[in-house]
C-alpha cells in the first residue's frame, strides 16, 4: 500500500550521527536511526477498527502479510528510516538523566484526511536507548496498553491511540512480581499512533545538556505543527506554549479523576507534550473512591502517584518543563505566572467536575460543601466509584428516602453502611435533593446528562487481567469482547451487563488485578 508520508520529526531536527544500535549517550540530537528486531513466528491479534480508519488503512489491508510484516518488525516501509528518540525524565522526583525509547521504535509520520499520526512499535527490540533491557514487550502489557488506550479514546480523555496488537512468536524473560522468579513469557508488539510522541523530557534532556541551539528547533518544531494556535514569535512564543501545555495537561487530568484512572508512573518521560495520555503500565482503574490509592507496586511506599495527588504531580512535572524551556526564556516571572494559573485554574476545574459527576449543572455557592461531604463519605466504607456516580444518576427529586435502594450495589460491604455511616449518607441524600430543587432540569434529563460523564463500563484490573490470562492459553476472545465493550463505555449495553458489577473477591489481593509491578 502506499503511504501519504510525511516525515517532519526526523527531517526537520537533528539526528544521531552514529547508525550502529549499540547503547550509548547521545548528544546533540533529538533521535537515532534504529531498526526495528526481525520477529519470529508474529501472529497480529486484534486491530483497532477506529484506527483502521482514521489511518485511512482498508480492511483488506489490514489482513495482509505486508501489514502484518510491517506491524511487527519484520519489514521497514519503503523509503523511510526509523528512529528511537532522545529524551530524559524525572523520576518519582529524581532527574534519571537520559532515558530515550528504549523499546519504541517510530516508523513513519502518515498524513490522512488532513491529519498527522507518528506510528510506532513498542516492543520492536534494542535502541541506543535500552540501557539494561531488551527492548521487547511481553503480551500481557501489550494488552493492557492496545485495551486501554482505545478504551480511554472512546471515554473522551485525550490519549495516545492503538492501531494493532501482536504476538512475536518470541519469549521473553520477565520477572514479573520482582521476587527472583524469572520467567518466559510471549513477546508482543503493540503499534501505537499519536500526532506526535514528544514528551517534557525530550525538551529536558536538551536543557540538561544545555544544548540550547537544539532545544529552541525542538520548540519551534513542536509550536510550528502541534501548536498552531501560538501566534507569538520569539521568547513569548515559549511562554505560551508551557501555557498551552498546562491547559491541555490540566484538562487531561481532571478527565483522569473524573473517570478514577490512576496512571501509577508520571515521571515527566511519560507526559505528552500534546497533553495526551501516554504509556499504559502499571495504572490501574479505582475500584473502591480512595484518593490514596496507586496501582504501581514500585510506588507503594510513598504512593507519589496515587489518584488523589495526580493534578498536583501534574503541576510538578510543568515546573520541569518550564525550568527546561527556561533558556530560551530567560525570564522567571512570565513561567511562574503561567504554572500559578494552574494551580488557580485546577481547583476551579476539579470542583466543576465533580459537581457536574452528580449532575449539578448551575454554579451554586455551596456546591463544593456538599463535594467535600461525599468525597469524605465515599472513603468511609469500601464504594465503588464507577458503580456510585452511575447508579446516583437514578435518583428521583423528592425521593431521598429511596438512597439506599438506589446505590447500595455500590458499597463492597453492606454490613459497613450501619448506624453512624447510614445517618451520615442520609444527611447528604437530604442536603443533596434540597439542592437538586434548585436545578431547573427534571429528572430525567439530569439522568443521560451525568450518563453521559459517569462511564457505565471501564477497563477495570481484573477484566484486563482475564482477558491476558485467557490469551496466555491462546483464547483471544476476550481482547475483542472489552474492545467492543469499551467503545461505548457512556451506554447502556444490556449484552455486557455483567461487567457492570464491583470487583470479584477473587481478585481483591490477585497480582494484575490490584496491584502492578513496572515489569512489562
Ligand atoms: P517507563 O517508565 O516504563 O515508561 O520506562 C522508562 C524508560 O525505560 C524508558 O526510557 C523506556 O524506553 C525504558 N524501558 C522500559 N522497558 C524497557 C525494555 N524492556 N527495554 C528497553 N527499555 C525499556
Ligand atoms: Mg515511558
Amino acid at each position: 500500500m502506499k503511504f501519504n508520508i510525511q516525515n517532519t520529526f526526523s527531517e526537520e531536527l537533528p539526528s544521531d550521527p552514529i547508525q550502529e544500535n549499540y547503547r550509548r549517550q547521545v548528544r546533540n540530537a533529538c533521535f537515532s536511526y534504529v531498526k526495528p528486531k526481525k520477529t519470529a513466528n508474529p501472529e497480529i491479534l486484534h486491530v483497532s477498527e477506529e484506527m483502521r480508519q482514521e489511518l485511512g488503512f482498508s480492511k483488506e489491508y489490514v489482513q495482509s502479510k505486508e501489514f502484518l510484516q510491517i506491524m511487527t518488525g519484520n519489514k521497514v516501509i519503503e523509503n523511510t528510516m526509523p528512529y528511537a528518540m532522545h529524551y530524559g525524565g524525572h523520576q518519582f522526583g529524581n532527574w534519571a538523566g537520559q532515558l530515550g525509547d528504549g523499546r519504541a521504535i517510530n516508523l513513519a509520520e502518515i498524513v490522512h484526511n488532513s491529519k498527522r499520526w507518528a506510528i510506532q512499535l513498542k516492543g520492536a527490540g534494542e535502541t541506543p536507548y535500552s540501557r539494561n533491557a531488551d527492548g521487547l514487550a511481553v503480551l500481557r502489557s501489550s494488552i493492557r496498553e492496545y485495551l486501554c488506550s482505545e478504551a480511554m479514546h472512546h471515554l473522551g480523555v485525550p490519549t495516545t491511540r492503538a492501531l494493532s496488537l501482536a504476538t512475536t512468536g518470541d519469549k521473553v524473560l520477565r520477572d514479573m512480581l520482582y521476587d527472583g522468579n524469572s520467567a518466559y513469557e510471549k513477546g508482543a508488539i503493540v503499534c501505537r499512533v499519536a500526532p506526535s510522541f514528544i514528551r517534557f523530557g525530550n525538551f529536558e534532556i536538551l536543557a540538561a545538556h544545555k544544548d540550547h541551539k537544539n532545544l529552541k528547533l525542538l520548540a519551534d518544531y513542536t509550536i510550528k505543527y502541534f501548536f498552531p494556535e501560538i501566534k507569538e514569535r520569539g521568547k513569548l512564543s515559549y511562554v505560551a506554549l508551557l501555557k498551552e501545555v498546562s491547559k491541555r495537561s490540566l484538562s487531561m487530568v481532571i478527565d483522569w479523576q473524573r473517570v478514577g484512572f490512576v496512571h501509577g508512573v508520571m515521571n515527566t518521560d511519560n507526559m505528552s507534550i500534546l497533553g495526551q495520555t501516554i504509556d499504559y503500565g502499571p495504572y490501574g482503574w479505582l475500584e473502591d473512591y480512595n484518593h490514596g490509592w496507586t496501582p504501581n507496586t514500585t510506588d507503594s511506599q510513598f504512593k507519589r502517584y496515587r489518584y488523589g495527588t495526580q493534578p498536583e504531580i501534574v503541576l510538578w512535572n510543568l515546573y520541569q518543563l518550564a525550568n527546561a524551556l527556561y533558556p530560551l526564556i530567560e525570564e522567571v516571572d512570565p513561567l511562574e505566572k503561567a504554572l500559578n494559573d494552574y494551580q488557580e485554574t485546577y481547583k476551579k476545574s476539579y470542583a466543576n467536575m465533580m459537581i457536574t459527576k452528580i449532575g449539578l449543572f448551575s454554579d451554586q455557592e455551596n456546591d463544593h460543601l456538599l463535594i467535600q461531604d461525599l468525597e469524605e463519605l465515599l472513603q468511609l466504607a469500601e464504594t465503588d466509584m464507577t458503580i456510585f456516580f452511575r447508579q446516583l444518576a437514578n435518583f428521583k427529586k423528592g425521593k431521598a428516602s429511596d438512597w439506599y435502594a438506589i446505590i447500595k450495589d455500590a458499597f463492597y460491604n453492606l454490613n459497613d453502611i450501619e448506624n453512624d455511616i447510614k445517618n451520615r449518607w442520609n444527611d447528604w441524600f437530604l442536603k443533596y435533593d434540597a439542592r437538586l430543587e434548585k436545578e431547573q432540569i427534571g429528572d430525567t434529563q439530569r439522568k443521560d446528562q451525568m450518563n453521559n460523564i459517569n462511564p457505565k463500563y471501564v477497563l477495570r484490573n481484573y477484566m484486563a487481567q482475564l482477558a491476558i490470562d485467557a490469551a496466555d492459553e491462546g483464547d483471544y476472545s476476550l481482547i475483542d469482547e472489552l474492545y467492543m465493550m469499551l467503545k461505548r463505555p457512556y451506554s447502556e449495553q444490556p449484552e455486557y451487563e455483567k461487567w457492570f458489577v464491583k470487583r470479584p473477591d477473587w481478585a481483591r489481593d490477585k497480582a494484575g488485578c490490584s496491584m502492578l509491578s513496572c515489569s512489562s
